[in-house]
């Protein structure tokens, strides 16, 4: 029987372990932390529940598809996906129906409702000509390239907008500063910066406002707890507080891993961890490094878990307080390397759907700043500013004193985002996408001069979150799939 091993049981490892599993391969999955999940996780504290990484699900099919039908779970699309508060003191709720939406967005912000209208019409036409290539398929291969789909992309390349930045497409088709900086924001969703990344990110759009955003009904971590039953349940053996220390690769050939206790051969290993720490630990390459050092880093995060005595019904689940001068938060994060004074600042509050999630009276804050990956800033200086300035940020936009209402805190910074999941600078989504050739320059999912090494997950091809890691599952399940076939019987 084939035999295959999973490092690291992010979402990326556990969508692979199942469907390896489904080939009838015989799948152990090795992974240094207590349990699965890796960013997808939750936290627990004085009577409070918090999705610990992710709030918001895109395309929630590529989850369902993985599961058998009694293991799928409610998964509710959000009326309202964003409401925003601008330091103007607009106030704009994102509606998912794009006519609402539009409609809101000439009320509120006195511009045409056709903008908004012809912008997602613009996004979906991107979405259908790069996601075979860009998303779907493992464009590293010839095949997937020599295409008629591929073929077409390239033909329509002037669609893909791939010369101007997303600040600068979203101006030229937006005009108000208000929904230039709403439109901006999707860079932030794989880490990277408006004012550099492609406008083809613009198609993030798309997945949320044509296609939907999602949450499960009892939070985020229930799709990896989901796909943990289900790979259990396929045979899958999983190996918790066991760190793969080296790959085991000799004559274009995998040959298995080195753990504490010893080596494991495997005919197939498929790393599900940041590419960076595979090639400066696992397998050592400084040439492959350096390769992946070149690219920036995607931003991180700075998070703080709030328990609050009150309700506040002027939020909606997921929240957005601009800074007023998004450009220069942005150069704080990625060129100076700083956090900006006036950050903006996202509120999810997953308790205002699954009461079980707060106390009767209280609702469970999930406070994030975006931050720069890191590079040895002084986070408790950092920290204890940017707690400061949030909540006098947060005060004086809703016109209202929090402080005393925190009754619970955690915190997270990047570099516990690094101790906790491996993620080199604490980066949420390994190397950013601010450079035209960031897509291009991802590590593929395979390794050409070594049979039998695979790579998923956030910091490879396609690249971060939640959907586009269970891409680069499906891909690799695709490889290994084509591998067996031409192994010799
Ligand atoms: C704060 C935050 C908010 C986010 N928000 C969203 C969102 O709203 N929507 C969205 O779609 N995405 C979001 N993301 C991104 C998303 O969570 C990630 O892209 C995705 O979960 C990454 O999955 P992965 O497969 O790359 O594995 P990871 O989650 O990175 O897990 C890797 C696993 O490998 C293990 N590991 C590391 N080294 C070893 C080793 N040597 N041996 C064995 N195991 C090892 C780690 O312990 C970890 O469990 C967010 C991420 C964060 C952190």
């Amino acid at each position: 029987m084939t035999t295959a091993i999973i490092i690291g049981s992010g979402i990326g490892g556990l969508a692979t372990a199942i469907r390896l599993a489904r080939q009838g391969i015989s799948v152990a999955v090795y992974e240094s932390a207590e349990k699965a999940g890796g960013k997808v996780s939750q936290l627990h504290f004085d009577g409070f529940r918090f999705d610990a990484g992710p709030s918001l699900l895109t395309l929630p099919e590529l989850v369902h598809e993985l599961l058998d039908d009694d293991l799928r779970f409610p998964i509710r699309k959000l009326d309202v996906i964003t409401k925003y508060f601008y330091p103007d003191g607009t106030q704009l709720s994102a509606f998912s129906n794009v006519e609402k939406f539009s409609a809101e967005v000439g009320q509120k912000l006195d511009i045409p409702s056709s903008k908004v209208v012809n912008y997602l019409k613009k996004a979906a036409k991107v979405y259908e000509l790069t996601s075979d290539l860009f998303i779907f398929g493992s464009f590293h291969r010839i095949k997937t390239l020599m295409n008629l789909k591929s073929l077409r992309t390239l033909i329509h390349f002037r669609h893909l907008q791939a010369l101007n930045t997303l600040h600068e497409y979203n101006r030229q088709e937006l005009s108000d500063g208000r929904l230039v900086q709403l439109f901006d924001r999707y860079a932030t969703y794989n880490g990277s910066n408006p004012y550099e990344t492609p406008a083809t990110l613009s198609v993030i759009s798309h997945l949320e406002h044509n296609l939907g955003a999602f949450i499960p009904e009892d939070g985020m971590f229930q799709i990896t707890d989901s796909l943990y039953q289900q790979a259990l349940r396929l045979g899958v053996k999983f190996h918790f507080s066991q760190p793969v220390r080296k790959v085991d690769a000799a004559n274009g050939k995998v040959s298995g891993v080195i753990i504490d206790t010893g080596f494991v051969a495997a005919d197939i290993v498929v790393s599900d961890i940041d590419i960076h720490r595979f090639y400066s630990s696992l397998l050592p390459d400084k040439k492959r490094l350096a390769r992946i050092t070149k690219e920036e880093r995607s931003s991180s995060a700075l998070i703080f878990y709030w328990g609050m005595k009150g309700v506040f019904p002027e939020l909606d689940i997921h929240n957005i307080f601009f800074s007023s001068d998004y450009q220069d938060e942005f150069e704080h994060l990625f060129e100076k390397k700083k956090i900006y004074n006036d950050p903006t600042v996202y509120v999810y509050i997953s308790s205002k759907y699954n009461r079980s999630d707060a106390p009767e009276g209280c609702e469970n804050w999930f406070v994030m700043i975006n931050a720069p990956a890191d590079t040895g800033q002084n986070w408790d200086e950092l920290i204890a500013q940017s707690r400061k300035n949030i909540l006098e940020k947060l005060e004086r936009m809703l016109g209202k004193k929090l402080s005393e209402s925190i009754v619970s805190e955690q915190i997270l910074s990047p570099p516990d985002i690094f101790k906790q999941t491996g993620s080199v600078n604490g980066s949420l989504y390994g190397s950013s996408s601010n450079s035209r050739y960031a897509s291009f320059n991802r590590h593929a999912n395979f390794r050409r001069d070594i049979n039998g090494l695979y790579f998923v997950g956030g910091s490879v091809h396609p690249g971060g979150g939640i959907p586009l890691c269970l891409s680069s599952a499906n891909i690799v399940d695709g490889l290994v799939k084509e591998q067996l076939q031409k192994r010799p019987k």
